[in-house]
């Protein structure tokens, strides 16, 4: 086992770890980024839904009542995701939960984040789109919204729309480079200042370092790029400081399995699991109804039919984020894609994954309109034991079985619940379409955007963090990632993970700089 050391150790390369490797590096610290998964770039990705090309990258990991969608690869969710890039309305942040207290800690609210959030839009940069780039899809539900009343956004989105060919294939990685991942701004921009990225290098534990001078012993195992069940090798790396940023579903089990030799673990990680209140609608649409409510046309001669063309989130409705109304009852409600695969999860109410039932489904399929409605949740995910290696029991390239259970209780229910009316208010007004939300049945809870699972607060009863991102009772370890979010956001996570980030890094620095590293804080934007 090789023996390793650097000054800042971080784990992962997504949102979370590839910003604070960003700016470790250029402040002048030895910085090693481990990342589980390969490294890909644009001419890597494929348009295929073949095995062996996009579950190389994103893995489904399948839990107790609920199941998670995340990247696998240098970059992180950055590179398969789906580019929408929102602040959090500011009540987020006065969230109390059923915990009835303040969730955020006092020092974070909605002004004081905006500063940070500004410098990721810049970075990334993130692109305000107008009605020409939202896609047919998003123009449904925008019209759909305007014959009820309501109001309908293009989505902002890191995508440099001037590049972009509307191939739908974000899930794979762009091919175009037109997606702003974290391959073209920030990790590139840590390399350029000396950071080495190690793919396909697996975190296993945390321990504390005998050596002296450093405070961390990080262990790690080599994945077989054809089969990531099989270790090549392993090792260790000693490090004064250590950012943790394997997402939402990697870093709890990390600090679970790491708990015994590092003692102490807040008992909030692996508690407050969110999956940001998410619940998957589809719309089937009538489409004579689509021709003689929404007037619409096509060159073909249908209506509608057109849910794969176009970019995954191209418009939602804004309309139900009030900042007065109670708790659970506020939502974006969003149009968006998923890949025919998915088709499993999506049981439309007329037809069943079997036989005829089936054969209709699926040729109704491109007069599907895909909704996702963003909730307040109430942090009822638990992670149980870890497995021995890695974040959950690898089943297949892609393919995952993880420790996390989620059952929504009544305050989540009871915000899905108001958001289905909304979608049907909208959706089947006048026979416009029939709305069912995806059947909790076939894989419980599916969400995108885990949350919550190590976050940060003021009270060490019930968060892991403080509100500079280190674990309590744990000099030099820091979580930046999506388990640092208190709560779910109403809006896709990753750009407050990617400012709540940002904000993170001047203490990390300074922490840093305690150890005797000479890192300086005021790097410019990595795109300056
Ligand atoms: C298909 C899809 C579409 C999405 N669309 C959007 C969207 O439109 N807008 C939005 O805001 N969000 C979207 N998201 C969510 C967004 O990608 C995530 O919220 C964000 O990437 C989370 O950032 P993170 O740093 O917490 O974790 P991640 O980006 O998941 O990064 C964690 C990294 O750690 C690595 N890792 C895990 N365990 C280990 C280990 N033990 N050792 C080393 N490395 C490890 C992982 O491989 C991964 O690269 C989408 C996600 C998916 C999967």
């Amino acid at each position: 086992m090789s023996a390793l050391t650097t000054d800042v150790l971080v784990v992962g390369s997504g949102f979370g770890g590839a910003i604070p490797a960003y700016y470790l590096a250029a402040g002048g610290a030895r910085v090693t980024v481990l990342e589980r998964g390969p490294r890909r770039a644009a001419a890597d990705f494929t348009h295929s839904m073949r095995l062996g090309t996009y579950n190389k990258i994103v893995d489904v990991i399948r839990g107790d009542g609920v199941t998670v969608v995340a990247g696998n690869c240098v970059g992180g969710g950055s590179v398969v995701y789906f580019a929408a890039s929102l602040r959090a309305p500011a009540f987020v942040f006065e969230r109390r939960g059923s915990l009835g207290h303040r969730l955020w800690p006092a020092a974070l609210t909605r002004a004081r984040l905006d500063p940070w959030y500004d410098r990721v839009e810049e970075a990334l940069p993130v692109t305000h789109t107008d009605w020409p780039d939202v896609s047919y899809a998003g123009g449904v539900l925008a019209a759909a919204c305007h014959r009820t009343g309501h109001t309908c956004n293009p989505v902002p989105v890191a995508v440099d729309t001037r590049v972009c060919t509307n191939c739908n294939w974000m899930l794979s990685g762009c091919r175009f480079d037109a997606k702003r991942s974290l391959l073209l701004n920030y990790l590139p921009a840590a390399e350029a200042h000396g950071a080495v990225i190690r793919a396909l290098h697996e975190v296993q534990s945390i321990t504390p370092s005998h050596l002296s001078a450093y405070r961390y012993a990080v262990t790690y195992t080599v994945l077989d790029p054809g089969d990531y069940t099989c270790t090549a090798e392993a090792g260790i790396i000693h490090a004064k400081t250590v950012v943790l940023a394997a997402g939402a579903i990697g870093t709890p089990v990390i600090l679970q399995r790491s708990a015994l030799l590092l003692g102490g673990i807040p008992s909030a990680v692996g508690r407050y699991f969110s999956g940001n209140g998410d619940r998957v609608s589809v719309a089937d649409i009538d489409e004579t109804k689509a021709r003689t409510l929404l007037g619409l046309s096509r060159p073909d001669g249908s209506a509608y039919q057109a849910l794969p063309i176009g970019r995954p989130i191209t418009a939602a409705t804004f309309d139900y984020l009030d900042a007065t109304a109670p708790e659970y009852s506020r939502f974006t409600l969003q149009q968006i894609y998923f890949p025919p695969l998915t088709n499993l999860l999506a049981q439309a109410y007329d037809a069943t994954w079997f036989g005829t039932g089936k054969r209709s489904m699926r040729a109704r399929w491109r007069s599907w309109l895909t909704l996702l409605a963003m909730t307040e949740d109430d942090n009822e995910g638990t992670f149980g034991l870890p497995p021995l290696t890695g974040s959950f029991a690898r089943l297949a390239p892609g393919l995952g079985q993880g420790t996390m259970s989620y059952h929504p209780n009544f305050r989540t229910r009871q915000a899905w619940s108001k958001a289905d009316i909304a979608l049907r208010t909208i959706l089947e007004k006048d026979g416009l379409s029939h709305v069912q939300p995806w059947d909790e049945d076939v894989a419980g809870t599916v969400t995108a955007h885990p949350l919550g699972s190590a976050r940060i607060g003021d009270d060490p009863a019930t968060s892991a963090l403080t509100d500079t991102h280190e674990l309590h009772g744990h000099p030099g370890l820091f979580i930046t990632d999506g388990s640092a979010v208190p709560t779910s956001l109403t809006v896709n996570p990753s750009l407050t993970i990617a400012a709540l980030a940002e904000r993170a890094v001047p203490a990390i620095i300074t922490d840093t700089s305690s150890t005797g590293v000479p890192v300086r804080g005021g790097a410019p934007l990595p795109t300056q």
